[in-house]
């Protein structure tokens, strides 16, 4: 079976203030890094692997040049046989016209816009860099550059928002018909800088959160978008198969540093430290993979949920959730247990009770 493959890009223009993401603001390594990355995947050569995905994630993958961005395709393509999905994140203040027809033409064939918001004030506060026409003139610059698969970031619980705010940005947003959309609600890390000004005073409390998240399943669904995971909508056959090989415990690499991988029954990671991956350090192991709990866990993440598994006992996972069947927080149909919308908001708790 094909793998994905991940690279992650540690580099951004300006730290936002939720975020604690691995990234830098300092780039004069970017070339070392770049070079460690090529020299990490052609590692891999003539090992018989095959991937049908990739995805650039970060970080800020937009601040590598097109060539830059060629050139790890044509590595992976040689050898990985690499064919299918290219996915690339992108901010909507480091894109040109130029650079996104230089990324089409070196094979990324989806995009990744973090637009995070439509009011201006609110991306201010998350000290993002664009305000919402910078994000539309991306948008239309990539449909012009030939994308005709994007997926937009939104996210909810942001300091201020209201369910008026909320019902612009969903608007604005939906005007631009992406293919795919990624809606997250905000979490106050400890160590970013909204957890040390105590952002969490400004933000709407859980209920009122979790009411703008059914608000947006409400609104997507009306569009005709498939709520396929947790967090993420699709129009049909626009569903992240990158993003579905994780959630379907399937074999990934990821290369860079902070990037996990899971393949051949294995876990394994690089540090989140760019020094020590330029030198070339070995990947960390991080245990077995695949355990029925993990495959339970992941799977129960998605619309289409879980089902029997070999030497799992199924009947006892079916009798613990049945309190949650009858709550209308999860479904069973055609043998197979997920989570409704709002099993969904819950499902953190849920999933440590039944599992
Ligand atoms: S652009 Fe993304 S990765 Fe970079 S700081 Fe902002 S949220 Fe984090």
């Amino acid at each position: 079976m094909s793998i994905g493959l991940y690279i992650h890009v540690p580099f951004c223009a300006s730290k936002c203030a939720y975020c604690d993401f691995y990234s830098r603001v300092r780039r004069d390594q970017l070339p070392d890094y770049h070079a460690a990355l090529k020299r990490e995947i052609s590692g891999w050569k003539e090992k018989g692997v095959k991937a049908d995905t990739l995805f650039f994630g970060g970080g800020t993958p937009s601040l590598l040049t097109p060539e830059q961005i060629d050139e790890l395709i044509v590595l992976c393509r040689e050898v990985f046989s690499l064919e299918g999905e290219i996915t690339m994140e992108a901010n909507p203040d480091t894109v040109t016209p130029e650079s996104l027809r230089g990324y089409r033409a070196a094979g990324v064939n989806r995009l990744s816009f973090g637009v995070q918001s439509a009011i201006d004030s609110e991306l201010k506060l998350l000290g993002r860099k664009h305000t919402f026409a910078d994000a539309e003139r991306a948008v239309y610059a990539a449909r012009d550059a030939g994308f005709d698969n994007l997926t937009l970031d939104l996210m909810l619980g942001i300091p201020e928002q209201t369910a008026d705010s909320l019902q612009m940005t969903l608007e604005r947003i939906m005007s631009l018909r992406p293919e795919h959309l990624s809606c997250y609600l905000l979490k106050i890390e400890e160590g970013t800088v909204f957890y040390k000004r105590q952002m969490g005073s400004l933000c709407a409390d859980e209920d009122t959160t979790a009411d703008f998240y059914l608000a947006v399943c409400d609104h997507l669904k009306k569009l005709g978008y498939r709520h396929y995971e947790i967090s993420n909508f699709a129009l049909p056959g626009y569903e992240s198969r990158h993003n579905l090989k994780y959630w379907r415990c399937e074999d990934y690499l990821g290369f860079g540093p902070a990037a996990h991988s899971c393949f051949g029954g294995r876990r394994f990671y690089h540090p989140a430290d760019l020094a020590a991956y330029i030198s070339g350090s070995a990947p960390v192991d991080d245990g077995p993979s695949g355990s029925a709990e993990e495959k339970l866990m992941l799977a129960l993440r998605l619309e289409e949920g879980a089902g029997p598994l070999p030497g799992y006992d199924w009947e006892a996972l079916r009798k613990r959730c049945a309190p949650y069947l009858k709550a209308g927080l999860m479904t069973e149909k055609d043998d197979r247990l997920s989570f409704t919308e709002e099993g969904f908001l819950l499902s953190n708790s849920l999933l440590a009770e039944i599992l």
